[in-house]
């Protein structure tokens, strides 16, 4: 039960996969931080608009036009609402976290990089949060952590100077599970005069998030990890500074005015939508945002928090087991290895009895390096998951052990 008024086979009824069977096992699908299953409701979005509402926003003079782009930017304002933004103009849409975060690099690099650029990040980051910054031209500036997983600030303090541009800083690890504390980052960033932009990638399924609360400038996510459908993402940005940053791609949609000789520029949103982006995806976003409120996001938060502690507690008591990320405040993944088993190993066994998790490196190549080891087995936990298949796994990964000694 995850509360008085909606119980957990409620939730599950709602995603059709959760049914399937894998390798005559029932799925226990338990690779949520790299994507979530996704519910009736943004399968059936998707169906329908292809089926009835098809057609291109904004330029349209006809009926289905009109009620397409009124559906795609109503979204944009239910995105405004989810993450506190102040105007609905501030919400950009993406293909997804990695898009939305090329678009600020690029971006803030043509209007703020002098040729001798730092960007602090955190040691922690995902690929999508390192190499736009590289190829934007920057010097990374990463900050270590703790053997648990915690952000060191008194080394993070040491590493602003004169050429530092900007701190980019993800939300919750995908990796370590920690959920760094943005506010204080902000904050720390802003009295050197910094700016922050956020990887929310893993964060906004999982807790409330208010961008004004929290006072970055940037705050970027993807649809498909909230229960909304691949193909869409987010980049909020503060007005002031998206009213700074030229276009990051040109083509319909983000200008005003073009003549051979010249281009002028859309307001925002549109100086970042370059061509036809895709509605549908955006449509059934909004479908998951409204699966999210509907359940309540202190309750999601209460269930994976159930699920982490009793999946470590289960998995704790297991012989040989080694954990990645034993931060306070943490998400609801767990990453581990079993004795000096390659994960990949561990993964392909539990496959065969239709558990999915995710094995190797998660796109955290550093992280790995930090800890010395190839890679973990990654086991993330969405709000439809449950008790019993904290302790399918368990059992599972007891009967494998002997196999992989
Ligand atoms: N940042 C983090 C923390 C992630 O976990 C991911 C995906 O795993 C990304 C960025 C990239 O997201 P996407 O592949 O949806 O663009």
């Amino acid at each position: 039960m995850i509360d008085g008024t909606i119980g957990m086979q409620d939730i599950r009824n709602q995603f059709p996969i959760l049914d399937t069977e894998v390798h005559g096992h029932p799925l226990v699908y338990l690779d949520n931080a790299a994507t979530t299953q996704k519910p009736v409701a943004v399968i059936e979005a998707l169906d329908k608009y292809y089926r009835c509402g098809n057609a291109n926003i904004h330029r349209g003079a006809h009926h289905l036009a009109a009620e397409a782009t009124e559906a795609y930017e109503n979204v944009r304002r239910q995105v405004q609402a989810l993450i506190g933004a102040r105007h609905s103009h501030e919400i950009v849409f993406t293909r997804g976290t990695t898009e939305s975060i090329n678009l600020v690099a690029s971006s803030f690099a043509k209007r703020y990089f002098t040729g001798e650029d730092e960007v602090i990040v955190s040691g922690m980051e995902h690929h999508s949060n390192i190499v736009p910054w590289q190829l934007a031209g920057a010097t990374m500036r990463p900050v270590p952590f703790s053997d648990d997983g915690v952000l060191d600030f008194k080394a993070m303090e040491q590493l602003f100077s004169p050429r530092t541009r900007l701190v980019a800083v993800c939300h919750a690890s995908n990796t370590l599970g920690t959920i760094n504390p943005i506010k204080e980052i902000v904050d720390m960033a802003h009295s050197h005069g910094v700016p922050v932009l956020v990887d929310g990638a893993q964060a906004v399924s999982h807790m409330k998030v208010d961008v004004q609360a929290l006072g970055c400038d940037f705050y970027c996510f993807s649809g498909h990890k909230m229960y909304g459908p691949m193909g869409v993402g987010v980049m909020y940005g503060r007005e002031e500074l998206l009213n700074e940053l030229p276009p990051y791609q040109g083509g319909g949609e983000m200008i005003s005015e073009v003549t051979f000789e010249r281009t002028t520029y859309n307001e925002l949103p549109f100086k970042f939508e370059a061509g036809t982006p895709s509605v549908g995806d955006v449509i059934g976003l909004g479908k998951a945002i409204e699966f999210m409120l509907g359940v309540g996001i202190d309750n999601i938060a209460a269930q994976e928090g159930d699920l982490l502690h009793y999946a470590t507690e289960r998995l704790t008591a297991l012989p040989g087991m080694r954990f990645f990320g034993r931060a306070p405040h943490k998400t609801s993944v767990l990453s581990f290895l079993v004795g000096t088993s390659h994960p990949y190993d561990v993964g392909t066994l539990l496959d065969q009895m239709g558990i999915a998790v995710r094995t190797g490196h998660h796109c955290t190549q550093p992280v790995m390096d930090r800890y010395g080891i190839p890679g973990t087995v990654r086991a993330s936990f969405a709000v439809y998951n449950t008790r019993a298949e904290v302790d399918a796994l368990a059992a599972a990964l007891e009967r494998i052990m002997p196999m992989l000694e």
